[in-house]
């Protein structure tokens, strides 16, 4: 088992998660209760880790975390539908509901 990621919330830890699971990449999220317990944990602590079970994983882990990364949030998107802005990594719109083009 080898960390490769701290992500800031579950919902990150969680997309990094599904993206590394894409690419074959078994993984596990650690500290993920932790975050109702901000105030008790230390902040850092408390953030979601992001650990490849297969150790000889871990750098392909980090290359695919690094360009989802970089990939997110990328430009905006104009919803057609009631033009409102969303950010480039969101498949529908936050306002009105309606699918985003690609
Ligand atoms: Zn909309």
């Amino acid at each position: 088992m080898k960390r490769v990621h701290i992500a800031p919330t579950l919902l990150d830890a969680q997309l990094a998660v599904d993206a590394l699971s894409c690419v074959g990449i078994a993984t596990h999220i650690f500290n993920a209760n932790a975050a109702g317990a901000l105030g008790e944990v230390p902040f850092m602590q408390a953030q979601p880790e992001i650990w490849v079970e297969d150790d000889r994983l871990a750098a392909r882990a980090s290359e695919v975390l690094a360009d989802f990364l970089n990939a997110r949030p990328g430009e905006e998107k104009v919803c057609p539908h009631c033009g409102e802005r969303n950010p480039g990594n969101f498949l529908s719109c936050w306002h009105c509901g309606g699918a985003l083009s690609a």
